[in-house]
């Protein structure tokens, strides 16, 4: 049997990060949207015994592990440590989205192999406890969509959101290390540099221009905590972000904890049209057109081998 399934990249339109916890982690309140930027992950059976293989193609493979710390073969262990069988599968990841770029590729793979297992497996328990044990964004790439994200991103709810929204996606090779960017808004609060937020809550006007189909209202209320630490780290982003705003994008942000940055356009003409201009800029590596809000992870197929 080979069952494919596909997840989403997200990006946040808002990330508020409160403090840090004693688990090490920071609480948080976000507001996710998924990208029409999926990964694939095939799952085929192989005979008993002969343990979990991960393969990694398409389009960026790069810093992806083949081994048992890929996400994606941790999901489908986790399944089928649930279930009670022995885990014994071909796993080919197919990538769509960029790498340790802050949107959630791992988690997406993750999300991908977690349906799949569930189906190979019949394992109707809840998917988003697993997720939760795995990671913080994973509960987000299985439902998709627009949400609420609390506690440290795991706890997800949908939120209501009409119209489409049109994202230019600008990779970029400076590295960033989402560990390394929360440290660096720890330091920057503790020196007095950054405010941590009054409240941990959604904004009203962002929900409001959500409801509204609205991306001009939507672009006034886009915010991102990360964004001055990423940019403490990597100044040259400010340079990508305000190309995309004196191109025409109606605001960018750093996407998540970075680098890659993001452009709200007016649609997708305007998005094709700030995307070609960014493109000859050459300030980044790849320029993408994404739509939003896409579904969560789904089965793309299932076929007796
Ligand atoms: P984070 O979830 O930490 O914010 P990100 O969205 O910035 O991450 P990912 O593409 O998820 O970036 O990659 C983060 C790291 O996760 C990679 O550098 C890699 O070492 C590891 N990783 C594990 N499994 C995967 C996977 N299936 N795809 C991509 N990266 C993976």
């Amino acid at each position: 049997m080979k069952i494919t399934a596909s997840a989403p990249a997200k990006i946040n339109l808002q990330l508020s990060v409160g403090a840090l916890r004693t688990d090490g982690y920071h609480d948080l309140v976000t507001v996710y949207q998924a990208l029409d930027l999926r990964d694939q992950v095939s799952i085929t059976e192989r005979a008993e015994g002969m343990g979990v293989q991960c393969s990694v193609n398409g389009e960026f493979t790069d810093g992806v592990p083949g081994d048992e710390t890929n996400l994606a073969v941790r999901a489908v262990k986790l399944v089928a440590e649930q279930v009670g069988v022995s885990c014994d599968l071909s796993i080919d990841i197919k990538k769509a989205i960029p790498v340790a770029a802050g949107l959630a590729g791992g988690s997406a793979d993750a999300a991908a192999a977690f349906v799949a297992a569930a189906e190979l497996y019949g394992y109707g328990g809840d998917l988003q406890i697993l997720a939760a044990q795995l990671g913080s964004d994973i509960g987000f790439s299985l439902i998709g969509g627009t949400a609420l994200g609390t506690s440290r991103g795991e706890v997800v709810v949908p939120v209501m959101s009409r119209g489409d929204y049109c994202w230019v996606i600008m990779s970029s090779t400076n590295g960033l290390s989402t560990p390394r960017v929360y440290q660096k808004l720890d330091q920057l609060r503790d020196e007095g540099s950054v405010r941590a937020p009054l409240q941990l809550q959604p904004k009203p006007e962002l929900l409001q221009a959500l409801l509204a189909a609205s991306p001009t209202d939507l672009a006034k209320h886009l915010s991102n905590d990360l964004q001055p630490a990423a940019l403490a780290i990597a100044p040259k982003l400010q340079r990508l972000l305000d190309a995309a705003t004196d191109d025409g994008a109606l605001a960018s942000i750093v996407a998540g904890s970075g680098p890659t940055c993001i452009a709200l356009a007016k649609d997708y003409e305007h998005a094709l049209d700030v995307a070609a201009r960014i493109t000859a800029t050459n300030l980044a590596n790849r320029v993408l057109v994404a739509k939003a809000p896409a579904p969560g992870a789904e089965l793309v197929s299932k076929d007796r081998n």
